[in-house]
């Protein structure tokens, strides 16, 4: 039930039914990074709900406070894993930051975001253009001389951001691209290839192909797909992301092949189109069906039984991505596949599953926040001393790029499919 409240756009409220199964009883605050960092109830997960409480119970009007508060959660659901009344903050915040684009704070700023993310990060043509410099630059000698001055710190958030760049981009990838086959295929799957994930981290997909091939699977990755519509909807610009999912649900159709998505963020969202077109009596049930095929590929290779053995004589540090531990409920099977190479040496770190403060375009529109998120990493990198830093989200593997260079360490950060590629080809040539 959608109360009238005082909801600037009641249409896309949260739910009183959804806000009342919060009690208070606090267990979430421990594991929520703004309430660990900022020590205040106004930055958690109990303090956000209550605000919405408020407003559905027409007690307050959305302030501009409220919405910096709001505006300063990651989204990374940790505070909804642990909760045990099964409080859907995700949903919650989704659709918070929906009513905030009906509020003059800090307006000019958000209609600039949708239409980045709209005309940008959607538009695969566009999309490509914008990452061309980042392309040329990574790898470049402007890059290796920018950061052995150390002018970089010059350049204040821009010269942050660079930090994020990986050291090489490879190829971008375009869905339709061939990708490693079996030589005998037990079973077929099909690849989602994303948007940043596409352009910056091509080799990733190209990694998945071998690792799942090797694996006994046909990967391929259907040509009509799209972005995942994840941050739109993080954004509270669900009309937006209905549509994206509606463009991916359809191309994915004609099949009931296992769809797998190597990035954390797309996957939980794409898991959740069921829920995210329910209100759509054309598409709900076309959605649900299409969302019980998303697969992250660690949890699809423990389903399959992959034993493809690998040898990597290596101090590995996986750090989950919030959307693959919190939203997805996988922790443990990428460890599995770690600890499968011979010589890998899996090192827990503190907070493992906190988050990096990566977070979408979060790191853009909160350094802040972003950035002491990130420096508690690096802490825990310095102790830990680590050989590769391993994730399985596209933003984190950009955060962590930054959090190891501030470390001062020698560490590569690689995603899963990367490092169990590397172990396996190394494991062929012993
Ligand atoms: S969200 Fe869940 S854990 Fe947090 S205060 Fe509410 S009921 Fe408790
Ligand atoms: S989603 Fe993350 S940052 Fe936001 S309230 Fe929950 S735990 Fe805190």
């Amino acid at each position: 039930m959608v109360s009238e409240g005082l909801w600037p756009v009641p249409g896309e409220a949260p739910t009183t039914e959804d806000l009342s199964r919060c009690v208070h009883c606090g267990l979430c605050l421990s594991s929520c990074p703004t309430y660990l960092v900022t020590g205040l109830e106004v930055e958690s997960p109990r303090g956000r709900i209550h605000f919405a409480k408020l407003i559905d119970e027409g007690r307050s009007k959305l302030t501009p406070a409220i919405a910096r508060h709001w505006d300063l959660c990651l989204q990374c659901r940790a505070c909804e894993a642990v909760c045990p009344s099964g409080v859907a903050y995700g949903r919650i915040q989704e659709r918070a930051r929906a009513q905030l684009s009906g509020t003059p704070a800090g307006r000019v700023q958000r209609r600039l975001r949708r239409l980045m993310l709209r005309n940008v990060i959607a538009r695969p043509r566009v999309l490509a253009a914008a990452m061309a410099p980042a392309r040329w630059y990574t790898g470049s000698r402007a890059q290796g001389m920018a950061r052995r001055t150390g002018g970089l710190r010059l350049l204040g958030r821009l010269g942050a951001g660079e930090r994020q760049l990986p050291g090489r981009t490879g190829r971008p990838f375009r869905p339709g691209e061939a990708l490693a086959q079996p030589a005998e295929a037990r079973e077929r799957a099909l690849l989602f290839s994303g948007c940043v994930m596409g352009e910056l981290f091509g080799d990733v997909h190209r990694a998945t192909g071998r690792v799942l091939a090797r694996a006994g699977v046909a990967l391929e990755a259907p040509a009509e797909q799209g972005c995942c519509g994840a941050l739109h909807a993080h954004d509270g610009d669900l009309e937006f992301a209905r549509k994206l999912a509606r463009q991916n649900i359809a191309a994915f159709e004609g099949s009931d092949l296992p769809i797998v998505v190597n990035s954390a963020g797309c996957g939980a969202a794409m898991k959740e189109y069921g829920d995210l077109l329910s209100g759509d009596p054309r598409w709900a049930a076309r959605a649900r069906t299409f969302a019980a095929r998303v697969k992250d590929p660690s949890e699809y290779l423990v389903e399959v039984g992959a034993d493809s053995p690998g040898r990597l004589a290596a101090r590995v540090a996986y750090q989950d991505a919030c959307h693959l531990a919190h939203a997805q409920g996988i922790r443990e099977q990428p460890r599995e596949l770690l600890r499968g190479a011979a010589g890998c040496e899996l090192v827990e770190t503190p907070g493992a599953d906190v988050c990096c403060g990566a977070a979408g375009i979060y790191s853009l529109v909160q350094p802040g926040m972003s950035a002491q998120l990130r420096s508690r990493k690096a802490e825990h990198f310095r102790e830990a001393r680590p050989d590769i830093v391993v994730t399985a989200n596209p933003g984190c593997q950009m955060q962590y790029n930054a959090a190891v260079a501030e470390a001062g360490i020698d560490a590569r950060v690689m995603h899963l499919m990367e490092v169990l590629d590397e172990a396996q080809a190394a494991a062929e040539q012993s």
